[in-house]
């Protein structure tokens, strides 16, 4: 005879306060384990769940669990999230008054709180450790812990400070958590906040939500706003680009084409900063254009696709920011615009960065490895586990290499071609060509730049009209990428390498990818792809759903919080499809807990019996 278990308190508060059904990949064992009073070093990617890992536990343990997060800005919403859960959240930062301060100080001192979030600075002042001297503390939670890491991108020197926490309360167990996993950064996690006795626990990276689309640079601005009307009319976005002047074209142009969107860069006064975010957060379809300085800790769970206009500096970088897309689960498409330009542009910063050697090699590392993605003719997603040192995947069948997968072709002669155009240049002219003007040789153009320098008697000129000009870009870049080439000075121009002379004495083979030509069914196919990875919203349940939509928009902006701290979208597909019709069968939904069914059940069923019009 089948017997049920006896819940676990933990899941106990997973249904009802957070109104889920059940434990996501790997939450309940580390739950489970920092219940008990165990430490913990969690690595799981960007919208796997990390959250309820600090925030059950602390609310099953006695005391105070305190957070420590960097994403200042932010403190607000999360304590908002989780107010509206009935969980009695508080936060500690430099944007409140010292009146504020105190009364946050009171309450967690005299244990009314469940969950304190405090900015790392904080730890410097005598005051806040005293605090901590006497209280009863259920965890500490270091979020974000990759800031710890000197050498990452995203060190913080206020992490340094977290060591005092351990030193101050050794009897309070401490769960590190990062989504940056690779084994260089996990070390350093582990060293130096003290956390080798600690478990560690590595979720997959994977997120098959997530629609993986890396296509040909043409025209960027048309590409993008094509992409947005075709894939996702109406979505909320982001649109990164590498600096501030492309942010502010980029976004007026989509608005000039009738897309919502706003620009976000670290140039703008933080007033327009804020509001930006605030909009982007709080409305439905917002496309936010950013640079990288947007988007950390952004836990907007809708954000339907992330797009990038230029190359991100490590595959790293790129899985963080793609990852900001489909926390929620739904389908959702990181596409990016590559092109010559790119590995060009970011040769040249790395060639003109500050730092030593050492630094130089470990930039142009971290580019290699996001080339080589991009210009892989394997599963996008099996590549990009690999590099998180998740081997043996499948093809996924969800990303543009497993929907129309890239033939490859012997660019061994192309090559030769390449470069002994940039070797008799040199030699015969003692002169240096950018990209465009070598292409142009190849394909035997009369411009006025190859005439003026005589460069029509040139043996090679001419040789290469087998191929396009975006052929021959492609063949230039695909050379960049694989170090076969490089670049050099402002002016972009090509010079050999070592390894250039193997390709030239045809003792090395170059295997190249040949770009999928420009082709909309191929990129609709793709789109359908994904979708069909989520339950389709049926037809008869869109109304509903948009007039559930409608509903929570007014909710949430008569209580200023964001349209999520409502409910998900996906809490909201739910209800559209199954119309519940009492209390009860809507407290079975996903994301329906005790708190938000008391506060907004009656009105979901009234929202649903309202005549139709
Ligand atoms: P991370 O911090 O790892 O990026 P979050 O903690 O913000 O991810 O979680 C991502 C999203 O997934 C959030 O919207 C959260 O509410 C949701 N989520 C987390 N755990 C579950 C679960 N067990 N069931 C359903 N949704 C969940
Ligand atoms: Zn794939």
């Amino acid at each position: 005879m089948a017997f049920s278990e006896p819940m676990s308190e933990a899941s106990e508060v997973l249904r009802r306060v957070f109104g889920y059904e059940e434990f996501r990949e790997g939450q309940q064992e580390i739950i489970e384990h920092v219940v008990a009073g165990g430490d913990a070093l969690v690595l799981m990617p960007t919208g796997g769940g990390k959250s309820l890992c600090y925030q059950i536990p602390a609310l099953v343990r006695k005391g105070v669990g305190v957070v420590v997060s960097p994403l200042i800005a932010l403190m607000q919403d999360q304590v908002d999230a989780l107010r509206a859960l009935g969980v009695r959240a508080w936060f500690l930062n430099s944007t409140q008054d010292p009146d504020e301060r105190r009364t946050v100080e009171a309450a967690f001192a005299a244990g009314e709180l469940d969950l304190l979030y405090l900015a790392p600075e904080r730890l410097r002042l005598e005051s806040t450790l005293r605090l901590f001297d006497r209280a009863d503390i259920s965890l500490f939670a270091i979020d974000e812990a990759h800031c710890v890491a000197q050498w990452g991108h995203d060190f913080r020197p206020d992490y340094l400070a977290l060591s005092v926490l351990h030193e101050r309360r050794p009897d309070v167990p401490r769960i590190a958590l990062t989504a940056t996993a690779t084994p260089a950064t996990h070390q350093e996690i582990t060293a130096r906040l003290s956390l080798a006795d600690a478990r560690h626990f590595v979720a997959s990276f994977d997120r098959p939500n997530i629609q993986y689309r890396i296509v040909p640079k043409r025209e960027p601005k048309r590409q993008v706003l094509e992409f947005l009307r075709t894939e996702h009319p109406g979505d909320a976005g982001i649109v990164y680009c590498l600096s501030r002047a492309s942010v502010e074209k980029i976004a007026a142009f989509l608005v000039e084409n009738g897309v919502t969107a706003l620009p976000y860069h670290a140039g703008l006064d933080p007033a327009t900063r804020a509001a930006n975010q605030a909009r982007f957060l709080r409305e439905d379809g917002v496309v936010m254009v950013a640079t990288i300085a947007f988007g950390m800790g952004i836990d907007k769970p809708d954000v339907r696709f992330v797009a990038h206009l230029d190359l991100p500096k490590s595959v790293e970088g790129y899985y963080q920011e793609t990852g900001r897309a489909g926390r929620d689960g739904l389908p959702s498409t990181a596409w990016m615009a590559y092109g010559l330009q790119d590995v060009v542009q970011q040769r040249k910063l790395i060639d003109s960065s500050d730092g030593d050697a050492a630094h130089r090699r470990r930039l142009a590392a971290h580019l290699d490895a996001m080339l080589a993605l991009c210009e892989t003719v394997e599963c996008r997603r099996v590549r990009l586990l690999a590099y998180f040192g998740q081997e043996g995947g499948t093809a996924c069948g969800n990303c543009d290499a497993c929907l129309s997968p890239p033939e490859s072709w012997d660019g061994t002669v192309a090559a030769q071609k390449v470069l002994s155009t940039v070797v008799r240049l040199l030699r015969e002219r003692r002169q240096k060509f950018g990209a465009g003007h070598i292409v142009d040789i190849l394909l035997g153009k009369k411009t006025p730049k190859i005439i003026q320098n005589d460069h029509d008697t040139l043996t090679v000129f001419g040789v290469g009209t087998d191929l396009s000009d975006a052929e021959w870009r492609g063949v230039v870049r695909q050379l960049l990428a694989q170090g076969l080439l490089a670049v050099e000075g402002d002016y972009g121009t090509l010079v050999l390498t070592d390894a250039s002379a193997t390709v030239l004495r045809g003792e090395r083979q170059v295997p190249m990818r040949r770009d999928p030509a420009r082709t909309a069914p191929k990129a609709a196919k793709a789109a359908k792809a994904g979708r069909a990875a989520a339950p389709e919203l049926p037809e008869e349940a869109l109304p509903v759903f948009e007039r559930l939509r409608a509903w929570r928009a007014a909710t949430a902006k008569e209580q200023g919080v964001p349209a999520y701290v409502i409910f998900h979208d996906a809490t909201l597909r739910e209800i559209a499809t199954r119309v519940p019709g009492s209390l009860a069968e809507l407290s079975s939904v996903n994301g329906v807990g005790e708190s938000k069914l008391a506060k907004y059940g009656q009105q979901i069923l009234d929202a649903l019996a309202a005549p139709q019009d």
